[in-house]
């Protein structure tokens, strides 16, 4: 280790910098295993439609199982899968669990269920991808309507030309598009019309201030009055509170995510939660 060898030839390995590269490196092990070994979930949370108030899809979200049986958040994988090249056989395995999981659900008797799924950058610049997608779609027989694909905003700024024609072609198939993360993305307005898009999710950042601070309300209010005038659906995520839940329905927000409803869950905890509200 750098404190055997010398303090003088070393000292900018700080044991954080060390402990951090070493955990680098188990994820990235760990990650290879998982996609050999079914080391891998998605949890899923609901979407609710906020007029009605009746669930309108659900959200994949993937979870990694460590070697000590815990599981971690995207947020400390999914960058690593990108550094080490493993991005497009993570995103091929979450888009055919979620299509096998559609297929499961119907199976046992409950309604064809949107389910979005997210990609990263690198992986919709990928020229496969489109394909990939409607090849899982095919293989369980599912109506491409029901699938739906997230990407943020940031990943199509990076190159808009790259990301329109990768998004046209997806659509093409019939799966609709939602921006992720709008409102963080330095994105110009005009662009958005150009765009083949389903949906705007509102960043949870402006819906987390959305009771106490003005400038997330009036944001949040512009992304509103953009979607209606562009005729998309805008979806809240990151709701916690009744407050903002109020605050949303009465802006005439389209659809609705957060705590407030349900933390993302397994495939048989959200069997659970659906049934259980079906029956109230
Ligand atoms: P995201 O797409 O913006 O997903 C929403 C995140 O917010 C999720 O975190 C979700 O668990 C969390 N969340 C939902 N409701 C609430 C709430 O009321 N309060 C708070 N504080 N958080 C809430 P998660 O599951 O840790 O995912 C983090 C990010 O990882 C996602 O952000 C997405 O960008 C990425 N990700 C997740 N699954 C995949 C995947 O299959 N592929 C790729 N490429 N990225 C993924
Ligand atoms: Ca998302
Ligand atoms: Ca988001
Ligand atoms: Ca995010």
């Amino acid at each position: 280790s750098a404190k055997r060898v010398g303090r003088n030839n070393f000292t900018i390995y700080s044991p954080g910098l060390d402990e951090h590269a070493n955990e680098f490196l188990r994820l990235e092990i760990r990650l290879k295993q998982a996609l050999q070994s079914n080391g891998l979930m998605l949890f899923y949370q609901p979407i609710m439609d906020v007029q009605s108030g009746h669930l309108a899809g659900v959200e994949a979200l993937v979870r990694l199982r460590d070697e000590n049986g815990q599981l971690r958040s995207p947020n400390d994988f999914i960058p690593i899968a990108e550094s080490a090249g493993l991005i497009n056989q993570l995103g091929e395995w979450v888009a055919a669990e979620a299509c096998r999981q559609h297929e499961r659900w119907r199976e046992a008797g409950l309604p064809p269920l949107s389910i979005s799924i997210n990609i990263s950058s690198s992986q919709f610049r990928q020229r496969t991808f489109a394909s990939h997608l409607a090849e899982a779609i095919d293989r369980y027989g599912i109506d491409p309507a029901c699938l739906q694909v997230e990407i943020t905003e940031s990943a199509v700024m990076d190159n808009l030309p790259a990301a329109i024609a990768a998004l046209n072609e997806i659509r093409s198939t019939g799966i609709r598009i939602a921006l992720d993360d709008f409102g963080t993305g330095y994105s110009s307005l005009n662009y958005l019309s150009s765009l083949p898009l389903d949906k705007l999710k509102i960043d949870q950042s402006f819906i987390k201030k959305i009771v106490s601070h003005r400038p997330s309300r009036s944001i949040t209010d512009a992304i509103l009055a953009l979607g209606r005038s562009l005729n998309l659906k805008v979806v809240g995520e990151g709701i916690e509170s009744e407050q903002a839940m109020d605050y949303l329905r009465e802006h005439g927000c389209d659809q609705a995510q957060g705590y407030l409803f349900s933390h993302p869950l397994p495939p048989k905890d959200f069997e659970a939660w659906y049934w259980n509200r079906a029956r109230q």
